[in-house]
């Protein structure tokens, strides 16, 4: 990436407070990390898998990098703020051991925030310090970060719980992945072709084909898997029969039905009328149901999202 093209960039993301590290990758505190400590409100993740919001971390290994442009992205996009920038490929991979460290380092500087709040909740901020779970989702694609296997590994090493979110496009990747996450994600946010090169606008012509392989691979997996679906009003909440076909293929543990949030650089391509209200979620998800025989088993207001499995309760893997 060229220097002043970085430097636009770095200026953005400083702005919406992400903390970057090394050369690709950043950690961003998640709001309900906040909401957690200051206010006892944990995320929905919790609520479903006992995972932690104040003994979490949220990040990503390619800041700069994926396969898809989504139009519902809080990403800083090539082509946003007018620079642009190969966004296929990471120049210069750092190493696993370093990248942990970093977001360590950085998650005890968002951390450091709350010494001077007087609503913290003492117990938690003590807890805090010890991190539990990382989110490998804040932006980008993460199988372009080529040991992502290892990354995972070093994570667990720490004691940590791994939620690894993909938009598998790159099944390779995803199939020779040398150490499974502790739950994996694989987004699918439309229901055929030609809605998901308008929604999601790959990068490559045979994206779609790729993500269907990932689907077919899912079951594979010996961890617990997710389909996740970002809803955005009049773009991709129809055609649920397509949808149902995806999720039969992929046969996941869970699918997470999730409304559009409009924040970060999406503000630069959708409007505020295109978040879904939480009824307009379930309704789909309801839908879903029928024609999958999933389960709505939990569902979380506050954050637009609705879970459904052939379940009858998530698997807690957060531990204490
Ligand atoms: S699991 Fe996700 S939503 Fe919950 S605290 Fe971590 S990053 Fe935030
Ligand atoms: S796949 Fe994820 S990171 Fe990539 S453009 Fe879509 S929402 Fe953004």
């Amino acid at each position: 990436m060229e220097k002043n093209t970085a430097a636009t960039l770095l200026g953005a993301l400083k702005k919406q407070k992400y903390h970057l590290v090394g050369s690709h990758s950043a950690v961003k505190r998640c709001k309900w990390l906040y909401e957690s400590i200051i206010n006892d409100r944990p995320c929905y993740k919790q609520k479903f898998y006992g995972v932690k919001s104040h003994r979490c971390i949220q990040m990503t290994p390619s800041l700069y990098y994926c396969t898809q442009q989504c139009l519902f992205c809080w990403r800083a996009q090539s082509g946003d703020l007018q620079v642009t920038w190969d966004e296929m490929k990471i120049p210069k991979i750092d190493p696993p051991e370093t990248i942990v460290e970093g977001c360590f380092e950085a998650q005890e500087k968002i951390l450091t925030g709350y010494k001077g709040n007087p609503k913290t909740n003492w117990r938690k901020f003590q807890e805090a310090l010890t991190p539990k779970q990382v989110a490998i989702s804040l932006t980008g694609e993460p199988t372009l970060y080529e040991p992502l296997g290892e990354l995972i590994r070093a994570f667990h090493q720490k004691g940590l719980t791994t939620f690894l979110v993909s938009n598998g496009t790159l099944p390779t990747k995803l199939s020779k992945l040398s150490q499974e996450p502790t739950q994996l994600y694989i987004s699918v946010c439309a229901p055929n072709e030609q809605i998901y090169k308008q929604v999601c606008r790959p990068e490559f012509p045979s994206a779609w084909a790729k993500l269907n392989e990932t689907l077919d691979l899912l079951s594979s997996f010996h961890c617990p898997t997710a389909v996740r679906m970002t809803l955005v009003k009049e773009l991709n909440m129809h055609n649920v029969d397509e949808y149902a076909k995806l999720v039969k293929k992929a046969n996941p543990t869970y699918i997470e039905t999730k409304a559009y949030m409009h924040i970060g650089f999406s503000n630069l391509r959708l409007g505020f009328e295109r978040m879904p209200m939480h009824g307009e979620v379930k309704d789909f998800a309801q839908q879903l149901a029928a024609k999958t025989g999933y389960m709505i088993i939990d569902e979380a207001p506050e954050s637009r999202v609705v879970l459904l499995s052939r379940l009858q309760k998530p698997i807690h893997v957060g531990g204490d």
